[in-house]
Formats: C-alpha cells, sequence, structure tokens
C-alpha cells in the first residue's frame, strides 16, 4: 500500500513512459545527466539557428529592396523569390518545431543528424539564390561543421557531415558553372557566372578546406571541454585513496536506483561491508599497510562489480567507500538470492552470491601473514524498506549483527513487516540456499556463516 503511494505520486510519469521507449529497463542517473546536457546544446544551436535566419531574413530583405524603389531594377522573378522564401520558411517551420519539441526530439538517435543535414540543404539553396559562388553566406557551411562537433558524439559522423557540405556545395557550383542552374545575381559582388572556371574550383577547395578546418577545431575544443568534465566529475564523485565512488555518490545513485525499481517493479540490493579488526591490523603493520590493504578491497570489489564494456563503458553495480574501513555496494535489477525467485531480477545474479565472492576472496588474502576478513550486512528494496535511508540503516543493522556473531559472515537484514508465508526456516541457512523474495516473516533474518 505504502508503495503503491509513493509510485502514484512519483513526479515526471509522462516522462518515464516516453523514455521507456528509448531506453530498456528505464533510464538511469546516468542516461537522465546525458540526456540532459544533449537538450543543452541542442536549444544553444536552435538559438544560433535563430539569429542566422535572421540575418538571412534581413539580407533577402536588402536583396529585394531595389525591385521596390527603382524603376530601372527590373522586375522580381516570381518563381526564384518563391523559391527563395520557401527555404527561408522551411528553415523557420523546421526551427520553431526544434525549438517546441527538442526535450522530445533530444531522445531519438538520428535527430541531431537530420538536423544538420536540414541546415546543409537550406543553407545550400540560400546560397545558390544568393549569388552561387559568389554568395557571401558559405561561411555558414563551416558555422555547421561547429554545429555538428557539438551536437554528434562520433568523430566519424562529424567528418561525414563535413564531406556531405563539401559535396553539397560542390554539387551546386558544378551546377551553376556548368549552366544546369541559373544563380541569382549575388546583389553586392557583380560577379557573372561561369566566366572564370578556377575561381569556381578555388572557391569550392576554400569552402570545403574550412568547412573541415572549423569541424576539427570544434572537436577538438568539445573533445577537451568533455574530457576535462568527465575529469572533474570523478573528482567529485570517487574516493581517491581507493577509486571507488564515495558516500554522496552512493547516496545519489541508490536513490535514483529505488526510484527507478519503483517505477519499472525491479529489486534492487545493497550489500555494507566492515573490514574486521582493522584497528588492530594498524596497530601491528602500521597505518601505510593499512591504507595498502583498503586498496587491496577495493581492487576485489571492482573486480566483482559489473561493468558493461560499451563504449563508453559504465558501471553496473556501484562500489563505493561508505567511510574508514566500511564499504557498499549498489546491485542494480539484483535480488538478495535466486533470480529465479523475484520477478523482474537479471540473469543468475544474487546479492548474497556477489557477497560471498568478496567474503571468499578477502579471505584469502595475505598481507604480512595476517588473516582478513570481512563482515558483510545485506538488504534488498523493496523487502527491507522503500528509501535509500531505510535500505542503509536495514544493511547497517545486519552488518552490526554479523560482528555480534563472530565477523567474516554474511547476514541478511531483517524484514520489517509480513508474516512468514512460506513457512521457511529463517534462521542458519547456508550460501546458495534459495528461497522465495517474500520470506521469510517478521523480525526474521539470516546469517549465512562462513
Ligand atoms: P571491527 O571488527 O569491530 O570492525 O573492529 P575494527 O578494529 O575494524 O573497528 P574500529 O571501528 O574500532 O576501527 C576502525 C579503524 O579503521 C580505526 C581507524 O584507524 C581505521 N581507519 C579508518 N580509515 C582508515 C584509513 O583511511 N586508513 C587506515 N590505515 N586506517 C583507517
Ligand atoms: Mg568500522
Ligand atoms: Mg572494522
Amino acid at each position: 500500500m505504502k508503495l503503491r503511494t509513493i509510485k502514484s505520486s512519483t513526479a515526471g510519469g509522462a516522462l518515464s513512459s516516453r523514455l521507456d521507449f528509448f531506453y530498456q529497463g528505464g533510464p538511469t542517473g546516468k542516461d537522465r545527466e546525458a540526456l540532459a546536457e544533449a537538450r543543452g546544446r541542442m536549444l544553444l544551436v536552435i538559438r544560433t539557428r535563430w539569429i542566422l535566419i535572421l540575418l538571412f531574413c534581413l539580407y533577402g530583405l536588402y536583396a529585394v529592396s531595389p525591385f521596390f524603389c527603382s524603376q530601372d531594377a527590373g522586375t522580381i522573378e516570381g518563381a526564384r523569390t518563391a523559391s527563395l522564401a520557401g527555404s527561408l520558411l522551411t528553415a523557420v517551420i523546421f526551427n520553431l518545431f526544434s525549438h517546441l519539441l527538442y526535450r522530445k526530439l533530444s531522445h531519438f538517435p538520428w535527430a541531431n543528424h537530420l538536423q544538420i543535414l536540414l541546415d546543409i540543404i537550406v543553407v545550400s539553396v540560400i546560397i545558390h539564390h544568393s549569388g552561387g559562388i559568389f554568395s557571401p553566406f558559405w561561411p555558414v557551411y563551416p558555422i555547421i561543421a561547429i554545429e555538428a562537433s557539438m551536437l554528434l558524439e562520433n568523430k566519424g559522423d562529424v567528418g561525414i557531415m563535413c564531406c556531405v557540405a563539401s559535396i553539397v556545395y560542390g554539387a551546386l557550383v558544378a551546377a551553376e558553372y556548368s549552366g544546369a542552374v541559373v544563380p541569382a545575381a549575388a546583389p553586392f559582388t557583380g560577379g557573372v557566372p561561369g566566366s572564370n572556371s578556377s575561381y569556381y574550383l578555388f572557391m569550392w577547395f576554400w569552402v570545403s578546406a574550412l568547412t573541415a578546418a572549423m569541424g576539427s577545431a570544434g572537436l577538438m575544443a568539445t573533445g577537451v571541454t568533455r574530457r576535462r568534465e568527465d575529469a572533474l566529475k570523478q573528482l567529485v564523485v570517487k574516493d581517491q585513496m581507493t577509486n571507488l565512488y564515495n558516500r554522496s555518490y552512493f547516496f545519489k545513485e541508490l536513490n535514483s536506483e529505488i526510484q527507478r525499481s519503483m517505477r519499472y517493479n525491479h529489486v534492487c540490493s545493497v550489500i555494507f561491508l566492515d573490514i574486521d579488526d582493522f584497528k588492530g591490523f594498524n596497530d601491528t603493520f602500521g597505518h601505510l599497510e593499512g591504507d595498502r590493504l583498503l586498496g587491496e578491497l577495493a581492487r576485489i570489489l571492482r573486480g566483482k562489480a559489473r561493468r558493461s564494456e560499451t563504449d563508453p563503458p559504465y558501471d553496473i553495480d556501484v562500489p563505493c567507500r561508505y567511510g574508514g574501513e566500511e564499504f557498499a555496494v549498489i546491485l542494480p535489477e539484483t535480488p538478495l538470492m535466486t533470480a529465479g525467485d523475484c520477478p523482474g531480477a537479471s540473469g543468475g545474479m544474487n546479492a548474497i552470491a556477489f557477497a560471498e565472492r568478496i567474503r571468499q576472496e578477502v579471505e584469502s588474502l595475505s598481507i604480512g601473514g595476517a588473516g582478513i576478513t570481512v563482515s558483510i550486512g545485506a538488504a534488498s528494496f523493496p523487502r527491507h524498506g522503500l528509501t535509500a535511508d531505510d535500505l542503509v540503516r536495514a544493511a547497517d543493522e545486519a552488518l552490526y549483527r554479523s560482528k555480534k556473531q563472530g565477523k567474516n559472515r554474511i547476514v541478511i537484514a531483517e524484514t520489517a513487516e509480513a508474516p512468514d508465508q512460506n513457512g521457511i526456516s529463517s534462521s542458519g541457512l547456508n550460501a546458495g540456499s534459495s528461497y522465495p523474495c517474500g520470506a521469510p516473516g517478521s523480525g526474521s533474518s539470516e546469517t549465512l556463516p562462513p
């Protein structure tokens, strides 16, 4: 009942159903951050495009003004004017559409490619109508290259867009030179179309080279910024000694994971680990060796945590240094015990098996001949709590009991409510025992001895 109330009051229901379509299993906190950045870039490009459209319109008004002000200027060609006005109108409608819907458009993987292609076509039409090879608007191609470097993540795609701009412009000037199409006379240049082939070639080469140069300059600039941003983000979210995530990131991710699990009806687990008798270890071997042990434990956690090796890679499980010699791992879409018992659980992964692998590997460590062990407390959503604080409290309390019961063991948190529906014994279970997620019942806990 409590869960249902929280579910229905969760903000952004409409957004989440839209996001379902694009992200299998629901967007993670990182997906949302990346989306917000992509939206910001898209909005910047849309605003720049408004400025360009305004400049085009002013130029168009200036270019046609002689036809209205002077008797000698001749008449305006209807088809040509319609085509130019049509291009500008297309650009206005397209940008208006993008501006109104950029939040939704940013979900589509090809929306940015399409924007850039349309920009290239509209600009080429405007160049054709403003003097062709003599048009002053060729610098807009390099601006489009910068736009591409800002909007597209993939360097190859930026190169392709620069090539498309070069080909479209090349085709336009070739068609004009051959006489297949006749450009409008450029108001300011007085150039005579088709008079000088080397000038055509030079202009085509110059515009293409400048477009490519602007594209790579934009790529370099945004690449440096993105790398710096990534490095800064790592500094903010990582613990410097162990290179694991820090406590504040742990809470941020746990909150995000709980929201996701609530919305998509998943389970997720969290385990807390504490090194046994670490003070004694420090006293015997010194704090530097103690630090080395913390590093070793961090290496084990990182090695056991699941990670997606996509480009860019990302962590599925979130191993954190909670503080001092206490560690925590968030295990998304992972039940405490076997996956088969819990709907929505992924693969055969379960939190207790994960914790047991860590416990065993730590037990096999030997620093200066000293035996090293960890105690572990485990809790899962929604069984042991519906908020991050509740889950942390439950796992921490299980860890405390693990210490009290003799250390070097895994203890599952007590369930706050619900009677024991399955009549399954809740104590003395060995690792790998299998039972439904809802069991066991009230006030119970499970201990998994070494
Ligand atoms: P228990 O088995 O009950 O957990 O006993 P314990 O000795 O591990 O626990 P206690 O809380 O008494 O001591 C924790 C110790 O961890 C005390 C502190 O010196 C040490 N510690 C905390 N942070 C660091 C660190 O960054 N480096 C080193 N070397 N030691 C640390
Ligand atoms: Mg401690
Ligand atoms: Mg300790």
